[in-house]
């Protein structure tokens, strides 16, 4: 198929994605064979998604499944609706997911879904087509103790309902099926928040780790969509200041911090950040290079790369979307001293309560909001400190560290299973 191959010139978030992981595996000297065992995708489906449009053309979408690895339970990772979603990219972002589950300690594997389509230009029927007939090209490789989708960059709550419902006419009614559902559904209180609030939790970790205060800290997030919006909304709580947000339109600015819910409600109104009284315009490439103590890539991948890591002044980058640092990327910042908290342990607060959420409905109960918070600040915090000491003992950054503690406990059970004849 030809959006799925690549030419030899092109670097693909999977080749960016095995840099890492190769960077990690050559400092553990993980034996070859187990390196190609972990590396390769378990198992990958492409299919094609035809639908008729609601002007009565029919077309035909494509769409993705790569379950990266089982070895720890069941695989579990978003579904992702883009322009741009292809296998090269699912297969990078369903290889994070096995170490990002691994580090956050919780009994999943990793996988990742996406369709290629621009979700902004379609209706809500013509959304839910899509998503039915996704899922029921790829139902016979899911299931509650098989693969677990959730939502994702284009994709919601909305989106989840439906998955369970077309899962549940085919199989039964099975909430455990997928997370992020509406609470109304079986969904977890504090799902929506999860991921942003997971990452503001390591932030307020790792900042007073530089010994910033959080209190006035000088935060500029990129992207406001579920994790960049509750990420500013939160940070804000905790006494932060949020100077620029900005989302696919462009951004805002305002040196002094701008109020977080009045522009919730300038964005419930407008559609977007842009055109916000009482900040002025700044363009996404421009929000990366402000001077702040924290950015906070929060949208799409590879945002900070050779071009303009040397620009970058803030002292923390927290990153909170998946994969936005290239490895050369994250080589400069590296070198200019700029401590970077990785993807897989930032933003693991979206999958950590879809375990909770899993969990209850596994056991059809609920747990309050509270509950929910505080277990998943005691994970973040344990990941945190795992990551902190494996850092400090090897003198080596926070990803490496992050990728060691995730491949060490992947690998162990790899071994134990004992599943290479
Ligand atoms: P979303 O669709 O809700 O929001 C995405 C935001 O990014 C929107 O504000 C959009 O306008 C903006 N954006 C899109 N293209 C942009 C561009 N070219 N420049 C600047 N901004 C742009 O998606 P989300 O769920 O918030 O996901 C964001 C990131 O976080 C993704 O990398 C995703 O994989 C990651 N993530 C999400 C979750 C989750 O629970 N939703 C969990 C873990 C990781």
């Amino acid at each position: 198929m030809a959006n799925i191959e690549k030419d030899s010139q092109h670097v693909s978030s999977l080749d960016e994605v095995n840099i890492f992981f190769d960077r990690a595996a050559e400092r553990l000297s993980l034996d070859q064979g187990m390196r190609s065992l972990l590396k390769a995708p378990w198992r990958e489906l492409s299919v094609s998604i035809p639908i008729r449009m609601d002007s009565g053309e029919m077309r035909i979408f494509h769409g993705y499944r790569v379950q990266h690895n089982g070895a720890r339970g069941p695989y579990k990772g978003g579904v992702r609706y883009h322009p741009e979603a292809d296998m090269e990219e699912v297969r990078a972002l369903a290889s994070l997911m096995t170490w990002k589950t691994a580090l956050a300690d919780i009994p999943f594997g990793g996988a990742k879904g996406g369709i290629q389509c621009d979700p902004a230009s379609m209706s809500l029927d013509e959304l839910n087509r899509v998503t039915r007939r996704y899922v029921q090209n790829i139902d016979h490789i899911l299931g509650p103790n098989r693969d677990i989708l959730a939502p994702d960059l284009g994709t919601n709550s909305q989106t989840m309902a439906w998955v369970m419902d077309t899962y549940g006419q085919i199989h039964g009614h099975n909430p455990a099926c997928v997370t992020g559902k509406p609470v109304e559904l079986g969904g977890s209180e504090g799902r929506e928040s999860a991921t942003g609030r997971g990452a503001v939790y390591t932030m307020a970790e790792a900042i007073g780790d530089l010994g910033i205060e959080m209190n006035g800290a000088n935060v500029v997030i990129q992207g406001f969509g579920n994790v960049g919006s509750w990420f500013a909304q939160i940070a804000a709580e905790h006494g932060c200041l949020v100077t620029a947000v900005s989302d696919a339109k462009g951004g805002v600015y305002n040196s002094k911090g701008l109020d977080i819910k009045a522009l919730f409600t300038h964005v419930n109104d407008s559609g977007f950040v842009d055109g916000f009284k009482g900040a002025e315009h700044i363009a996404n490439e421009e929000l990366l290079e402000l001077n702040c103590d924290v950015l906070v890539p929060a949208a799409i991948d590879r945002v900070i790369n050779a071009q303009n890591a040397g620009n970058v002044k803030a002292s923390l980058v927290v990153e909170a979307a998946n994969h936005p640092l290239t490895p050369e990327a994250d080589d400069i910042l590296a070198n200019n001293g700029i401590i970077v908290l990785p993807d897989i342990l930032v933003n693991a607060g979206g999958v950590v309560v879809s375990y909770f959420e899993w969990t209850q409905n596994l056991y059809q109960y609920r747990w309050s909001e509270e509950r929910v918070n505080t277990e998943l600040r005691d994970v973040m915090s344990t990941a945190y400190k795992a990551v902190k000491a494996e850092s400090r003992r090897n003198k080596i950054s926070m990803r490496e560290a992050a990728l060691i503690v995730g491949i060490i406990r992947v690998a162990r059970v790899v071994e134990m299973r004992g599943f290479i004849p």
